[in-house]
């Protein structure tokens, strides 16, 4: 097996990882440590976090800074303030051994007045966030010619961040003998154009499988049906009792509430996301870290740069619009060897882009069920028994501090007294899921079929060919009547007509058509809106939900039976 003594790395910084108590390079390491020390070109490396390709630029770097030449010889340009820290603090980590390597992290936010100063003394590797970097430069605070390094860290993130302009003018204003080493998860066009006009015939190095997943990562699917989703995750939360994992949900105001449900409901979590000023998410931020919370609710964008090792989970409490953000999100877990699983809770309208993902980016997905009120119920017994069985207790403490604790308990036996103890940790539990149903999970796999068939049942509409039948996700018990159901769909199109079809309204849900042609804009403009203070969801109707609902003889006639055509 391949060692670090094998990388042609030096002593120093040899001892330094050693401190750190890493064994054995990983892959990435393995593969461009000798790379950079060795040669001089570009090279491209397709690698996200977790792989340890902070170390595998890191190390080479540090070796090849000169200190007699007081200036900075290297730039490392990375997408947020917390991985220009993190990424700051593992250099520091490699190079404590080394004397008089200084390392500087600038990034926006942040007063320039000490960066300037810290710049003045002379630094010899800067790592930045571009745009900061950029006015630095204008300001001629950072002497550009000795730079001989240039990393492009999680380039795909930077430039999702819209920082292409930055980067494209830091990359022309450092010497033409430079090397440029570009990391990056995935490789979306906008990075290819990069790495075309400003790197030199790069090679490239694929860590694991290209705009793929981390292969610690393990992915499972939860259907669920939308109005299910808060009830699955906790059951999903409850039936791990020592998650630490990261929530994802697409807008701040899904991320705020969720967090805010579960704090409700008892749990230690807390929201991240950017209607925050950087003294809260910093606040929160070093809470979880220190595992002070075991969930962290996020959106996408407030999660770029966490760099928090031993997460047990991600939980995609919607499926990101952007297939490469699952890359992202999940990418989260399984880091540094260990290994981690990527939870997805999808409804029927999700199923395309869980298809999506399935495809293009070549992840097979376990399909389980969502954990019932026994396994839950067993799950948390069983980890708390383990923990009886591993606590330390002093004996000669407990009687000293609290001296009658063992004559009050002498009264019940043993038995009685494991039946108390039990009743007392698991009261909520069993309150919770003693008599509760299971959650239904809606079959994907079959609807992934139909719905690639032309002409499918959801195609079809009592109302005639030109008319679909979609679900919504209120009913009469909501305030929802054919009135309302009208005046909230126009409300949320605002200035389309809408031509509505049938409409069968249930005691919690209901039914309505509307012209197939606009089913597509009416989908889009309701995403984010509510009837009163529940979220709304459209879907296309299943057509066992309208079969049942007809042969059952629960659904509503409400007189539009006939085709009635209403304009908005
Ligand atoms: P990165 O991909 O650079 O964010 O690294 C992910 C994590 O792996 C960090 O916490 C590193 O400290 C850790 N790490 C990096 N290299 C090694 C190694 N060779 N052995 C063990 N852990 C490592």
């Amino acid at each position: 097996m391949i060692t670090f003594d094998d990388l042609n790395i030096s002593p120093n910084i040899l001892k330094a990882i050693g401190n750190l108590g890493f064994e054995h390079p990983m892959p990435v390491q393995q593969q461009v440590i000798p790379r950079i020390l060795e040669q001089t070109d570009d090279i491209i490396v397709m690698a996200q976090t977790g792989t340890g390709k902070t170390a595998a630029f890191g190390i080479p770097i540090i070796q090849q800074i000169q200190t007699r030449i007081n200036a900075p010889q290297a730039l490392i340009l990375s997408p947020t303030r917390e991985l220009c820290i993190q990424i700051t603090a593992d250099l520091q980590s490699f190079a404590v051994h080394e004397r008089g390597i200084n390392i500087l992290a600038v990034y926006g936010g942040a007063s320039y007045e000490n960066q300037l100063r810290e710049l003045k003394k002379g630094v010899h590797i800067i790592v930045a966030t571009p745009g900061r970097l950029t006015d630095l430069i204008e300001r001629k605070a950072v002497p550009m010619t000795n730079i001989a390094t240039v990393v492009l860290d999680e380039a795909d993130e930077m430039l999702n961040m819209g920082f292409q302009e930055s980067i494209a003018s830091i990359l022309e204003k450092v010497p033409a003998e430079h090397r440029t080493l570009l990391f990056s998860a995935t490789m979306p066009k906008e990075v290819a154009t990069i790495a075309r006009k400003y790197m030199v015939s790069p090679d490239e190095i694929v860590v694991g499988t290209k705009n793929s997943a981390s292969a610690n990562v393990s992915h499972v699917v939860y259907p669920v049906n939308g109005r299910d989703k808060f009830k699955a995750l906790k059951r999903i939360i409850d039936s791990v009792p020592q998650i630490y994992g990261i929530i994802f949900c697409r807008t701040r105001r899904d991320t705020q509430e969720i967090a805010s449900m579960l704090v409700t409901n008892g749990y230690n979590a807390d929201a991240l996301h950017g209607d925050l000023s950087q003294a809260q998410r910093d606040a929160v931020m070093n809470k979880f870290r220190v595992q002070n919370i075991s969930l962290l609710v996020a959106t996408d964008v407030a999660a770029r740069g966490i760099d928090v090792d031993n997460l047990t989970h991600v939980i995609h409490y919607d499926l990101p619009d952007d297939i490469e953000a699952y890359t992202h999100r999940s990418g989260r877990t399984g880091r540094a060897n260990k290994k981690g699983i990527s939870v997805s809770l999808v409804s029927s309208r999700e199923k395309n882009q869980l298809s999506q993902i399935e495809r293009i980016l070549k992840i097979s997905f376990k399909t389980e069920k969502i954990p019932t009120g026994k396994e839950i119920s067993k799950a948390q017994m069983m980890h708390w028994v383990g923990r009886l069985d591993t606590v330390a207790v002093s004996h000669h403490m407990l009687r000293k501090m609290v001296p009658g604790v063992y004559d009050m308990l002498e009264q019940f036996d043993k038995e009685e007294l494991i039946r108390r103890l039990a009743g007392l940790e698991f009261e909520k539990l069993l309150a919770e899921y003693g008599n509760a149903e299971d959650i239904e999970s809606p079959d994907l796999e079959i609807k992934i079929k139909k719905a690639s068939k032309r002409q499918s049942f959801e195609d079809r509409s009592d109302s005639g060919e030109n008319f679909t039948r979609l679900f919504i996700n209120l009913g009469k018990m909501d305030g929802l009547f054919p009135r309302e159901l009208m005046g909230l769909i126009n409300k949320s199109v605002r200035g389309e007509r809408v031509t509505f079809g049938k409409i069968d309204l249930m005691r919690e849900f209901s039914f309505f058509e509307i012209e197939s042609q606009q089913v597509g804009s009416l989908m889009k403009n309701m995403k984010n809106v509510n009837f009163g203070n529940r979220r709304v969801e459209i879907s296309l109707a299943k057509k066992d939900q309208g079969d049942a609902g007809r042969s059952n003889g629960k659904m509503h006639n409400n007189g539009f039976r006939k085709p009635s055509r209403v304009s908005a």
